[in-house]
C-alpha cells in the first residue's frame, strides 16, 4: 500500500510567533504514525519551522528555481534547501502557473532539478473552472503531467497533488467522485506514460478546500492518497485532516 500523505500548504501567511505557535502544535500532537506529513511554509521559515518539529515530519519549501546557483535575484536553489535540511518542495502550484505565469516547461525543469538534488516534489497540476466545464481536465492534467515526464521517468520522490483551481481557496470541495476520477486517471496515464511501479507507488493527494469535514469521505477513496492542505492546514483542526485514516 501507499503511505498516506498530508501536506501544509501555508501560502504567504504567518509571522514567526503564529507559524511557531502552529507548528508546534502540531508536532505535540497525537499524529497517525502511517501518514507522511510535510509542513510548506513562506520561505523565510523554513528554518524556524524545521526547529520547532520532530524529526519525522518533514518541511518543504513552496517553490524553488531550476539552477543550481547564481544571479537569480529573489530565487532559491534546490542545493539550498536541501542544505537547510529542507527536504521537500512544491512545484507548480496553480498560484504560481495563474499568478506567476509559471509555463508547464519551467515547472518541469524545476522539478528535474529538484529531484536531481535529492529533493522529493510535490508536483501540483489541476485545471480550471472554464477548462472543466469545456471538458478539457484530463487534457490540462496529462499535458502538465507530460511536460515532467519528458525530462524525467524517476517518479519515486515524486507526489502528484491534483488540485484543481475552482477547488481552491474557494469552500467549494470537489466531490469524492470527482477527485477519484481524475485520481484514477492519473494513476492510469502513470502506467501507461512512466511504468507500472510508478503507477502502482506514487502517492496522489487532493487539494482544495480540504477540511476536517470532508477529509474522511475522501480519504475513502482508492485513489486518494493524501492531501495538500492550504487555509486548513493554519488551524488547529490539520491534525484531524492528519489523521483522516486513522
Ligand atoms: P485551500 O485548502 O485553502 O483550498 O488551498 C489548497 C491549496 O492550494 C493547497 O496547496
Amino acid at each position: 500500500g501507499r503511505q498516506f500523505f498530508v501536506g501544509g500548504n501555508f501560502k504567504m501567511n504567518g509571522t514567526i510567533k503564529s507559524i511557531t505557535d502552529i507548528v508546534k502544535n502540531i508536532s505535540e500532537a497525537d499524529l497517525d504514525p502511517n501518514t507522511e506529513v510535510v509542513i510548506a511554509p513562506p520561505s523565510l521559515y523554513l528554518l524556524v519551522t524545521r526547529e520547532h518539529l520532530r524529526k519525522e515530519i518533514e518541511v518543504a519549501a513552496q517553490n524553488v528555481f531550476d539552477k543550481p546557483n547564481g544571479a537569480f535575484t529573489g530565487e532559491i536553489s534546490a542545493e539550498q534547501l536541501t542544505d537547510s535540511g529542507i527536504g521537500w518542495t512544491l512545484t507548480g502550484h496553480s498560484e504560481r502557473r495563474v499568478i506567476l505565469g509559471e509555463q508547464d516547461d519551467f515547472i518541469a525543469n524545476k522539478t528535474k532539478t529538484a529531484l536531481e538534488s535529492g529533493l522529493g516534489v510535490i508536483l501540483c497540476v489541476g485545471e480550471t473552472l472554464e477548462q472543466r466545464e469545456s471538458n478539457k481536465t484530463l487534457e490540462v492534467v496529462t499535458t502538465q503531467l507530460k511536460a515532467v515526464a519528458d525530462l524525467t521517468k524517476d517518479w519515486s520522490k515524486v507526489v502528484v497533488a491534483y488540485e484543481p483551481v475552482w477547488a481552491i481557496g474557494t469552500g467549494k470541495v470537489a466531490t469524492t467522485e470527482q477527485a477519484q476520477e481524475v485520481h484514477a486517471s492519473v494513476r492510469k496515464w502513470l502506467a501507461a506514460n512512466i511504468s507500472q511501479e510508478a503507477s502502482e507507488k506514487t502517492r496522489i493527494i487532493y487539494g482544495g478546500s480540504v477540511s476536517e469535514k470532508n477529509c474522511r469521505e475522501l480519504a475513502k477513496q482508492s485513489d486518494i492518497d493524501g492531501f495538500l492542505v492550504g487555509g486548513a492546514s493554519l488551524k488547529p483542526a490539520f491534525v484531524d485532516i492528519i489523521n483522516a485514516r486513522a
